[in-house]
């Protein structure tokens, strides 16, 4: 434990989230003090790259100025006003004009909260709402999948299929939600399946599932396009293009949750346009702001807003909204990041340094910790073998994931440890020669990484 006063008032009073509280109890947290482009400082003046961004979110590193310039005057002309009961602001609605310009065909219309858990709780709500509101009320049931991340609302944990945020939380907290396979080929591709052949058995199942249960009783189906919290896994081959099909024939909605990989993350402004994904909902957060304000946005189809005219005629009025929703400062700076994107050009830059990201992390593979490396654009995951050869994993009990994170963390990387797979999702604004000292104090982490663990194994 660190000494300093600071540190002691972290542990007796603030608690951490999504931490393992016994072990921050014994050892204390990091506490970051500033930082400077993809670089963060931790109190004690340690430098580190900051190649999760935050947490898959501060596109433009730590050190724009025009964000907080943008915030402040903001502050200064209005710093809050709501948009209940047809009142409204001018930033909300230019960001909701500027969202529908750039967002997949037909999604016109947005819906702003604060988070990505939000966005997503308000998207279950609206595939209930929608199919209630259009005479289909028997459509309750939503899909997830084993391991995707959609939020930690009571309703997205339940949809997540993560099963440590549910276990003591009495979730899911209704039958309503189902799940599907993950789609990690790399793991769960059976010996002599092609890529291609995995995709059509995930879609069979998801096909299989939709039958057992009626297609009658199902909402929607929610997926990441790039798998985040579940590891970073990169959707397999033809998975998306053999999935839509099933799920318009049984007029299921298709929500995207685009809250990583909106906004250039995978080499296009969303992820719908690299995998080729026509959604009906698109929740989207994090890099909407660079993370400089706390906001995200549900975008809409024309039916589904028709939907919420309709029900508004039917009950008095929508009867959904946050104190916070679409606050003024959020969405000035949101439209000041959607300015900077456009103008450096941000999709082309991640373009451009992708295959450096990509070969630098793929050169990895070599090593003897590695067994995998996928990903796109400038999100990737490296999977952590005992054994290469058969792909064997390390018994959850050696901690490899975590044992890689704490190098990493000494060379001055941070990175995620998600099980044993390493994510990583540098600043957008990350150039080649920052990933190639990424890539080299990655190497140096699980250099040490695998001394200790040989170490362990000849003991
Ligand atoms: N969806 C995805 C894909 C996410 O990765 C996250 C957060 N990591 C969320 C939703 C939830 O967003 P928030 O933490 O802002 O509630």
């Amino acid at each position: 434990m660190r000494p300093n006063s600071l540190h002691a008032a972290d542990l007796a009073h603030m608690v951490h989230q999504q931490t393992d509280l016994d072990a921050h109890g014994r050892e204390g947290a990091v506490l970051i003090a500033r930082g400077e482009g993809v670089h963060v400082f931790d109190t004690e003046g340690k430098e580190y790259i900051e190649a999760m961004a935050g947490l898959w979110c501060a596109s433009l590193g730590f050190s724009e100025k025009r964000l907080a310039e943008v915030a402040y005057r903001q502050l200064l002309t209005l710093p809050y006003y709501h948009t209940f009961f047809q009142k409204g602001h001018e930033p909300s609605v230019r960001l909701a004009e500027r969202l529908a310009a750039i967002a997949p065909a037909g999604l016109n219309h947005a819906l702003f909260q604060c988070s990505g858990s939000e966005a997503n709780d308000a998207a279950i709500k609206l595939a209930w709402y929608y199919h209630n509101v259009t005479g289909r009320p028997a459509k309750k049931k939503i899909i997830g999948r084993i391991r995707g991340y959609h939020g930690n609302t009571v309703a997205t944990a339940s949809l997540s299929g993560q099963p440590h945020m549910q276990a003591d939380f009495d979730l899911p907290l209704t039958d309503r939600f189902l799940h599907v396979s993950n789609p990690n080929y790399y793991r769960f591709g059976q010996s002599g399946e092609t890529e291609e052949q995995f995709s059509a058995r995930m879609a069979a199942e998801l096909e299989a599932l939709i039958e057992r249960e009626g297609g009658d009783t199902i909402a929607a189906f929610f997926a990441e396009p790039v798998q985040g919290g579940g590891g970073a896994i990169t959707p397999p081959r033809g998975y998306f293009d053999l999935i839509q099909p099933i799920l318009k024939k049984h007029d299921i909605l298709f929500v995207a949750d685009e809250v990583i990989c909106g906004f250039g993350r995978t080499g296009h402004y969303w992820g719908c346009e690299t995998y080729g994904i026509r959604p009906d909902m698109l929740s989207c957060a994090k890099q909407l702001t660079a993370s400089y304000q706390p906001l995200s946005a549900l975008l809409i189809s024309d039916p589904i807003h028709a939907a919420l005219i309709e029900g508004s005629r039917r009950n008095g009025s929508f009867g959904h909204g946050y104190t916070y929703g679409g606050h003024p400062v959020a969405c000035a700076v949101a439209l000041e990041t959607l300015k900077i994107y456009e103008e450096r050009d941000i999709v082309g830059h991640v373009r451009r340094v992708s295959p450096a990201f990509l070969d630098g992390l793929g050169a990895l593979g070599e090593h003897p910790l590695v067994g995998d490396v996928r990903g796109v654009g400038l999100i990737a995951g490296v999977e952590l073998v005992a054994d290469k050869a058969t792909k064997e994993p390390f018994p959850p009990a050696a901690k490899a994931g975590l044992l890689v994170q704490e190098k990493c963390h000494e060379a001055g990387l941070i990175v995620r440890a998600i099980g044993d797979r390493i994510a990583f999702t540098p600043p957008l604004i990350i150039t080649a020669e920052e990933i190639a000292e990424m890539c080299a104090r990655f190497r140096a982490g699980l250099d040490a990484a695998w001394a200790v663990l040989r170490e362990r194994r000849t003991l």
